[in-house]
């Protein structure tokens, strides 16, 4: 028997080869510490270190400077929301986002309210995208900070940033966005969108896990920020802690080789995943949650009515690995948040599968899972009749 289908891009990827090859050296031979001025491993380290960062901000057309390096996205998005809260405490304390975000802004966020800021949260469309006018709305003369995922990593939903980023920077209001399903999967501009701070994670574009970036706009205007970790003063004062050069040169390669793949992943990954649908779409009582032309390439969710998607992961086991709902989500069994916000009910959000396809899947993948579910749906049914 095979090894099971690996569809669940969305909560992790494997490291590219190319990724582990450029980290290597970095935990053997080149060990030193990139904050150590006085001898060649540190300087070493420190080049890397500056070449990986220009790798990331090229990646989303940034410079250099305006890459702070953090533990992944959940650091990034709390540094960006609590930096920009502690640092414009004086201009306001209103905070505008969306009902779908990850927890890593939603209970951020929340904390905030507890200590007394206030958080205007946006519903979303069935198709999980926010309406423009909808955060144009929402913004009160004492808003500091609109936060709006790029991509869902439920639905796959894109937000419209380049509106966004327009409104936002006429209404001199920072947007911030979480990336972390976005970056290398489709383009981002801090430029073009106008973008003032965007959160990224490593292993979610086939680099290592423990390492992301915040991007952080240093002109026009320039976004001030108040650490949210101190010590030695690395990262300009904005994080402080020994940087992990190996990650941060898997991060950088991942990057780059991100950049180089784009579209090719993006037209290959978009067709199967089609595949897919096309195929589900004959199981009876299957139904997209989510819509399809504002949507990540390589996601999918559907679900099958009447079918609870602990009885089609049990049975997909060995298959395919797949999610129901969000990873997070599904330890508890709270239906998601996310399903929740684009209108699925309770019963439907628990049939629900979610699909993240990646560079290595096939076409003979996704008809293998395809088939596989739509005999394990009749079996389940048959039983319960
Ligand atoms: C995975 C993910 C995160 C968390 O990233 P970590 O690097 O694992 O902390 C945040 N936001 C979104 C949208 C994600 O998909």
């Amino acid at each position: 028997m095979s090894a099971p289908v690996y569809l669940d891009h969305h909560a992790t990827t494997p490291c590219a080869p190319e990724v582990v090859e450029a980290m290597l050296p970095w935990l053997t031979q080149s060990f030193g510490n990139a904050a150590s001025k006085a001898h060649a491993f540190g300087w070493a380290a420190e080049g890397a270190v500056e070449a990986a960062r220009r790798q990331v901000a090229a990646l989303v057309g940034a410079s250099p400077k305006e890459v702070v390096f953090t533990s992944g996205a959940t650091e990034a998005n709390n540094l960006a929301i609590k930096g920009v809260a502690e640092a414009y405490a004086a201009r306001g304390r209103h905070f505008v986002t969306t009902t779908i975000e990850h927890k890593a802004v939603l209970d951020t966020l929340a904390w905030l309210e507890r200590g007394g800021a206030q958080v205007t949260r946006v519903p979303v469309g069935a198709d999980g995208v926010v309406r423009v006018a909808d955060i144009e709305a929402a913004l009160r003369p004492d808003t500091v900070l609109v936060s709006v995922m790029a991509a869902n990593n439920e639905v796959g939903s894109l937000a419209p940033l380049a509106e966004l980023g327009a409104l936002c920077r006429a209404r001199g209001v920072f947007l911030h966005t979480d990336a972390a399903q976005a970056a290398g999967k489709v383009p981002l501009d801090v430029e073009a969108q106008r973008l003032d701070l965007v959160a990224f994670t490593a292993h979610k574009l086939y680099g290592p896990k423990g390492i992301g970036a915040l991007y952080v706009r240093r002109r026009d205007p320039q976004v001030r920020l108040a650490p949210q970790m101190h010590g030695g003063g690395h990262e300009r004062g904005l994080r402080s802690g020994t940087q992990p050069v190996h990650q941060i040169v898997g991060f950088g390669r991942a990057c780059a080789l991100a950049a180089e793949r784009m579209a090719a992943d993006a037209a290959a990954q978009g067709a199967l995943r089609d595949r897919l649908w096309r195929a589900l779409s004959e199981v009876p009582g299957a139904r997209l949650n989510g819509g399809l032309e504002h949507r990540l390439p390589g996601n999918l969710n559907v679900s099958f009515e009447g079918v609870e998607a602990e009885a089609l992961l049990g049975g997909l086991r060995g298959v395919a690995a797949v999610s129901s709902g969000a990873a997070c989500a599904s330890a508890t069994l709270e239906p998601s948040h996310v399903l929740r916000a684009i209108g699925v009910s309770d019963d439907r959000a628990h049939c629900s599968l979610r699909f993240g396809l990646g560079r290595a899947t096939t076409a003979e993948d996704i008809d293998r899972v395809a088939s596989a579910i739509a005999d394990l749906v009749a079996e389940v049914r048959a039983r319960s009749v």
